[in-house]
């Protein structure tokens, strides 16, 4: 199989996405770690940081996977809040949970299985929405952005955290040599799942650079966007407030 994503209809792009995060559910983490050398860490403390979440905060982390950002957010908010770990993919869901039971999180938690694209939840419902790595994978990424928008409380905040373009040239080369030949071949080694991870380093590719996201963001009806470059623009932070 090959998950080349610019050949195949859209309806099929659901389908590859959730057999690429079937595959790499349980290596997930590992896998995260290795590959961007530990520093996707950094990258969700930044994101934590800009969030503005409070004690007794509403939290929805949608494509939240494996639960990073979400665990953050439940430490923050404390048993008087409330955060939802989203995802498409139940695999993904399931390795999250089983991973926060183990760590002895309970309440504030809660596990749903849902699609970005039409989010179950009523309008003005959050006081904070965040996607980390995970827009890039929406087929249509307008709709996620204004169901997201929709869920916000006014004055709310939405966080996107995501692949981005390289400002320096010379690093933007060097990254995509990395992608393009290393990803693959160490996903081959530890995972033995080559596809995935070319998967991986052509969705990077494809995704909206810095200013195209705000134009999204400022479409889907935020306020006061703006976005930050982390790691000289290999990620950016996008954040928008709902008016
Ligand atoms: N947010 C986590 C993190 O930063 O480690 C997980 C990111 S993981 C790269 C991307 C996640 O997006 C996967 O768990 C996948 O199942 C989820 N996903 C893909 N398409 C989605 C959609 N349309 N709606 C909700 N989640 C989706």
């Amino acid at each position: 199989t090959h998950f080349g994503f610019s050949q195949v209809p859209v309806e099929q792009k659901q389908a590859k996405v959730g057999a690429v995060f079937d595959s790499v559910a349980r290596r997930y983490d590992a896998m995260n770690d290795l590959m961007s050398f530990g520093v996707h860490r950094m990258w969700k403390r930044f994101t934590i940081a800009k969030s503005g979440v409070r004690k007794g905060y509403s939290v929805l982390d949608i494509a939240g996977g494996t639960g990073d950002l979400s665990r953050k957010f439940a430490d923050i908010v404390g048993p008087e809040g409330r955060v939802v770990l989203a995802d498409i993919n139940a695999s993904m869901l399931e390795v999250g949970r089983t991973r926060m039971l183990n760590e002895g999180y309970a309440a504030p938690l809660e596990y749903v299985q849902a699609n970005a694209e039409k989010l179950p939840f009523p309008e003005d419902s959050f006081d904070c929405v965040s996607i980390a790595f995970g827009l890039r994978n929406v087929t249509d990424k307008d709709a996620a952005l204004a169901e997201m928008c929709r869920v916000l409380k006014p004055g709310g905040r939405l966080l996107v955290l995501e692949f981005s373009k390289p400002q320096n040239p010379l690093l933007a080369k060097m990254y995509d040599a990395y992608s393009f030949k290393a990803l693959p071949m160490m996903g081959k080694l530890v995972a033995q799942d080559s596809d995935s991870y070319k998967y991986l380093a052509e969705s990077i590719r494809m995704h909206p650079d810095q200013e195209t996201m705000l134009g999204m963001l400022q479409t889907a009806g935020l306020s006061l966007c703006k976005y930050y470059n982390l790691s000289d623009g290999i990620v950016a932070l996008h954040t928008g407030i709902k008016a």
